[in-house]
């Protein structure tokens, strides 16, 4: 079956997945999403006998229906290789009774690594399939994850440029660090004044900009899009989901069939709508327990039925996870209006102008596989230390969120179901707020001191990532204001 994407905001405006992967995001600035969605055909049973290259392949094939089987195949293997330091990719770990699907094995050590890894093969393979001659610039804007993952996906890949853009003051020191030491002729890093939704609305301004694109194309360059928002970020999150209950079938921990929760960190709703959309095309899930930080405008939303962006930004331990504009919701609310651009691109609407809106009582109905819950920054510590004395086991501050969250969901409900918690980041890249929840002595150690005592304290081997940054120069420095985002592009591209 052929599946065509469209805009959440203009059934009128289709797109093959390659086309969509390629343009990032649609003409009238909404997403695109498929018109129908898929349903696995291979038997979970059958899949457990596969590796996370196999299953990718089985899961990805179903909604990027117009990349050959080669081509697609060659994109997965580029991606999943040595670059993950272990051969199962996304490992499970079992800790007080939970799994922590540990997403972080990549060369970023965060899970945005799963999709940028192979996001870059994609999008010149897709590039190639259209005929689009132009270098692709590539603009991210990151809460800290997606742009070093971003920057190693494309640096030094032919055809492409990357320029990211990062909350100067709204990332850990370490993810700071890990971006401006990037190398590759092709990458530029930018810090701004102003919050990752600054960042965010920036780079859509630029890509909404029409006379821009007309220089762009004049120059032989165009723009496309590594946030999650494109659909090529989104379909190779799919598959983890899948890897991670066919792992535990082989486990004997579940019953083919039998539903399995799952708990994920969210921010720009990417992680989460991956699940629910693998939940639509058949993998027996039960509840999609949606974890935020004191940024709770998703908490609100599944209680309330009101998106209100209309709120004090909250700078937390987790910061990945600082949004108060969750893009990918867009591609759920469309979901849950019956597949009706019309009333999206309304709500949408109302969303840019008052910064809020409200779904109808029959949405919500819609949204009953969901469970929206929070953490404060002090419940996101205790679950840090908690965890660690009880099992010896070291999640990261955006992983302890979903921890703490799903303590008090299974509290309030008695769910018993088997779950698995979307690891997202290596503690190594929080290293001091993960130091600092288990012991206050080691508030006044440096950074890379830190990163030692986390190693004797796991028994983890300091992963390659952090090696790399200890003593690497710093090649990219500039800082500009959140309005002269677009000035800075033309003059890294000299247009
Ligand atoms: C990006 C990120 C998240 C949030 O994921 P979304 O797909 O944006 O919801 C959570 N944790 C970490 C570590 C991240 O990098």
């Amino acid at each position: 079956m052929e599946i065509i994407y469209q805009s959440t905001r203009n059934a009128g405006e289709r797109a093959t997945a390659s086309e969509a992967i390629l343009k990032g995001l649609a003409s009238d600035g909404g997403l695109f999403v498929p018109t129908s969605l898929p349903a696995f055909t291979v038997p979970f049973t059958d899949m457990a006998k596969m590796d996370y290259r196999q299953v990718a392949y089985e899961v990805m094939k179903l909604f990027l229906t117009d990349f050959t089987e080669e081509e697609l195949k060659h994109c997965i293997a580029k991606a999943y290789d040595s670059k993950f330091d272990t051969e199962e990719i996304a490992p499970l770990r079992e800790a007080n009774g939970t799994y922590y699907l540990e997403l972080f094995h990549g060369a970023t050590i965060a899970f945005k690594d799963m999709a940028l890894s192979i996001l870059p093969h994609l999008l010149t393979t897709a590039a190639k399939k259209n005929h689009a001659e132009e270098e692709i610039v590539i603009l991210t804007a990151t809460s800290g994850d997606t742009g070093k993952a971003a920057l190693a996906g494309f640096a030094d890949v032919p055809g492409t440029r990357i320029i990211v853009f990062y909350p100067k003051d709204g990332v850990s020191p370490i993810q700071e660090k890990q971006m401006v030491t990037q190398r590759g002729a092709n990458t530029a890093v930018v810090g701004i004044r102003g919050n990752f939704d600054d960042a965010q609305n920036g780079v859509k301004a630029i890509f909404n900009n029409k006379e821009l694109a007309e220089v762009m194309r004049g120059k032989g360059f165009r723009f496309s899009s590594a946030n999650s928002i494109n659909i090529g970020r989104l379909v190779p999150q799919i598959v983890y989901y899948v890897y991670a209950y066919t792992r535990l079938l082989t486990a004997g921990r579940i019953k083919d069939g039998e539903r399995l929760n799952v708990v994920v960190p969210t921010g720009n709703f990417g992680n989460i709508l991956a699940a629910y959309y693998a939940k639509c095309a058949g993998l027996p899930l039960g509840k999609l327990i949606c974890a935020s930080n004191d940024n709770k405008v998703l908490y609100d939303f599944f209680r309330t039925g009101t998106y209100d962006k209309n709120r004090e930004f909250i700078l937390t331990t987790s910061p990945s996870m600082d949004i108060l504009i969750s893009s990918n919701l867009e591609r759920l609310i469309y979901k849950i209006a019956g597949d009706d651009a019309e009333k999206n691109a309304d709500l949408m609407k109302k969303l840019s102008q008052e910064g809020v809106y409200d779904i109808t009582p029959q949405m919500r109905e819609r949204l009953a596989d969901f469970y929206g819950g929070y953490a404060t920054t002090g419940q996101t510590t205790a679950a840090i230390r908690a965890l660690y004395e009880k099992t010896g086991y070291i999640i990261d501050t955006h992983t302890a969120v979903a921890s703490s969250v799903y303590n008090t969901y299974k509290e309030s409900s008695g769910d018993q179901a088997v779950t698995v918690i979307a690891s997202t980041a290596s503690p190594y890249k929080f290293t001091r707020s993960v130091m600092s929840a288990i012991d206050a002595k080691y508030d006044s150690m440096g950074d890379f001191e830190l990163v030692d005592e986390l190693a004797k304290l796991s028994g983890s081997k300091v992963p390659q990532a952090i090696e790399d940054i200890r003593s690497a120069e710093v090649l990219h420095k500039t800082v500009c204001d959140k309005d002269k985002m677009q000035e800075t592009v033309e003059r890294i591209l000299g247009l």
